[in-house]
């Protein structure tokens, strides 16, 4: 499990290697996106509090990039933090993630992206819940829900 130790060390010495790359310019990602998720994917935008329309889902799923697709977040490690945006406690797994420092608006915060195709994804903070107590505070619109299928 991650903690915020880790995390501050990716952030400063490095992140993981990420499975593979996407690389794509900003013409090729505006074609894809709608406008708001370009916005904040690509330009490090943030959605209104409570805009979100994954804020309040809690279905079985997956929670992958809107402009790559990889798997980000799971639903079980969704919460609900009442800050109104999604909170997860964990990344789906280690190299999902890539960390940042972000010094901006005089604040020193880390800045959580994809790790494959770098969109901006929100910021992790360390007042989550236990037992990893890490808070990842993510746009709604830098992620897009794979339902479980479920076989009856
Ligand atoms: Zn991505």
């Amino acid at each position: 499990m991650l903690t915020w130790k880790e995390v501050i060390n990716f952030a400063v010495n490095g992140n993981p290697t990420p499975d593979k790359r996407v690389e794509k310019t900003d013409t090729e990602w505006r074609k894809q996106l709608t406008p708001e998720q370009f916005r904040i994917a690509r330009q490090k935008g943030t959605e209104r509090p409570h805009s979100g329309a994954l804020c309040t889902i809690h279905d079985a799923g997956k929670y992958n990039c809107i402009c790559c697709n990889a798997p980000l977040f799971d639903s079980t490690i969704k919460f609900s933090s009442g800050t109104g945006w999604p909170s997860f406690t964990q990344p789906i797994k280690e190299n999902a993630i890539k960390y940042e420092k972000d010094t901006a608006f005089g604040m020193v915060r880390v800045e959580v992206m994809c790790n494959i195709c770098d969109a901006h994804l929100g910021h992790v903070f360390p007042d989550g819940p236990e037992p990893s107590g890490l808070r990842y505070c993510i746009n709604s619109e830098s992620m897009q829900l794979e339902k479980e299928v479920v076989n009856e």
